[in-house]
């Protein structure tokens, strides 16, 4: 008979993951772990976020290079331009695209708190808009048309050379942007994103389907063409939570905060966690989610368990719900 199997293995939608660039050594060994069993299930991009200020710049550049020496996965950085000049974004995108990272997530990033949209802490660069038009511009200054692809085939690349994605995404709030006047000033600066070259929305978390899909509404209606990719966090533990509402100034559901809070048994946190995320993602694919992009906090435990529910969630016997087997422990580790 079929054998039980640990992998995810039924076709699912196109997953892509975020992870930040570590502050430790012992963390930046963990994490290349954690990202070689991420790309076992092979998804579409892997995003690395970026410090605003540009102080996680060569932390996050390491994770990118990891991903390029050791995995096909295609890695995406995130960028911001709060506070720096042309001259400064202009050389942030080349140093990147040097590197070979040929994908970008664009964002203005937050000034240093305290500091008003008009002071100088903001920059030359207003918003993301103005970003991504500068990341094409970069791009093309480098690649002019026809160079590093094989004469006479449109669009084929050099043999060996990787794939050149070159996407542009750009973030997207379902629930509105924190200094938003109002649900259509977020459409507007979507759809002036997309207007200056950003091929993918990518959303802050949200906890119901319902502010994605109505989201995603509104943006259609709007005139936004992009695929406009949830943003899920499977949420395993009440502190992190109410960090989260903190950053993001998205309040969670009561049911899951409560949940986690009334909950000792961290095993048992994990699965409430991972049961919400992975049925907040049902919801969202079955009202036409493109995709999935899953934050994982640097961690393939949760993020896995999401997808091998989703993976499990047709299947007419399914097997007992089970979390990804963790990697062997190698000597020494
Ligand atoms: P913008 O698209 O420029 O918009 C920001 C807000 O400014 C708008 O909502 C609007 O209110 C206002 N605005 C912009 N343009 C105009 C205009 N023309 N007229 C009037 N108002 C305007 N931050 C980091 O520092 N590092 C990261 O790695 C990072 N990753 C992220 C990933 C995702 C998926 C998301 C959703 C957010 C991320 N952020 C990150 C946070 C982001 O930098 C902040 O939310 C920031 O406040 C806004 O960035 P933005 O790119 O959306 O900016």
């Amino acid at each position: 008979g079929p054998e039980p199997d640990d992998a995810v293995t039924a076709p699912l939608p196109p997953i892509s993951f975020e992870l930040f660039p570590p502050r430790t050594d012992a963390a930046a060994i963990a994490l290349g772990r954690t990202i070689d069993r991420l790309a076992d299930v092979d998804p579409a991009f892997i995003s690395v976020t970026f410090g605003a200020g540009g102080s996680s710049r060569d932390r996050s550049l390491t994770v990118l290079r990891y991903m390029l020496e050791h995995t096909r996965v295609e890695p995406m950085a995130h960028l911001t331009c709060v506070g720096s000049s042309h001259a400064e974004a202009n050389r942030l995108v080349r140093e990147f695209l040097d590197a070979g990272v040929t994908s970008f997530l664009a964002l203005r990033g937050d000034p240093p708190a305290g500091a008003a949209d008009a002071d100088d802490a903001i920059g030359d660069l207003r918003s993301a808009a103005e970003l991504v038009q500068l990341i094409h511009r970069v791009q093309e200054e480098r690649e002019p048309f026809g160079q590093s692809r094989i004469p006479g085939i449109p669009g084929a690349t050099a043999i060996g050379a990787r794939p050149r994605p070159e996407r542009v995404a750009v973030a997207a709030f379902p629930t509105g942007h924190p200094r938003s006047r109002g649900t259509s000033q977020d459409v507007d600066v979507l759809l002036a994103k997309e207007i200056a070259g950003a091929t993918l929305a990518i959303t802050q978390l949200f906890w119901h389907a319902d502010d994605y899909l109505g989201f995603v509404q509104r943006a259609r209606a709007g005139g936004v063409g992009i695929p406009i990719l949830p943003g899920i966090m499977p949420v395993t533990n009440p502190a992190r939570l109410s960090r989260l509402e903190q950053l993001t100034g998205v309040p969670a559901p009561a049911s899951l905060s409560i949940g986690l809070e009334i909950e000792p048994d961290a095993d048992e946190q994990f699965a409430i966690g991972v049961e919400y995320a992975s049925n907040l993602s049902a919801e969202v694919l079955a009202g036409g989610a493109p995709g999935l992009h899953l934050y994982t906090f640097n961690r393939h435990e949760a993020v896995l368990a999401v997808l091998g529910r989703l993976d499990r969630a047709d299947d007419p016997a399914p097997v007992p719900a089970r979390i990804p087997a963790p990697t062997p422990a190698t000597a020494g580790t």
